[in-house]
């Protein structure tokens, strides 16, 4: 298991995170509201227990290991926030990820 890259996914879906957050939930882009916080714990507990060496990115993956609900929601936020860092300029970010 690569610890180093699934910390840096895991910061990665934190500034999508925070992004989303901000604009639909009213916090201020630097802390996340508790729904946002359960969201980036699930996802870092499914990083954590990850089975597959090297790890793909998730939407890749042919072992999904979201709940649905789970991964509803971070498509939407990846979608909102995606749109957020492809109009600054940061594809970069989205290259890295996700869902
Ligand atoms: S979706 Fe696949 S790649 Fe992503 S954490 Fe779950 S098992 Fe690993
Ligand atoms: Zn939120």
């Amino acid at each position: 298991m690569d610890a180093e890259k699934h910390d840096r996914e895991f910061e990665t879906l934190t500034r999508f995170v925070s992004v989303f957050c901000r604009d639909h939930h009213g916090t201020d882009g630097r802390t996340v509201c508790p729904e946002c916080t359960d969201l980036l714990s699930y996802a870092r507990s499914r990083l954590d227990k990850c089975p597959n060496d090297p790890k793909p990115k998730c939407k890749d993956c042919k072992t999904h290991c979201y709940r649905p609900q789970y991964r509803q929601r971070v498509k939407k936020v990846m979608r909102y926030s995606g749109m957020h860092f492809v109009k600054r300029g940061r594809i970069d970010w989205l290259v890295k990820y996700f869902m």
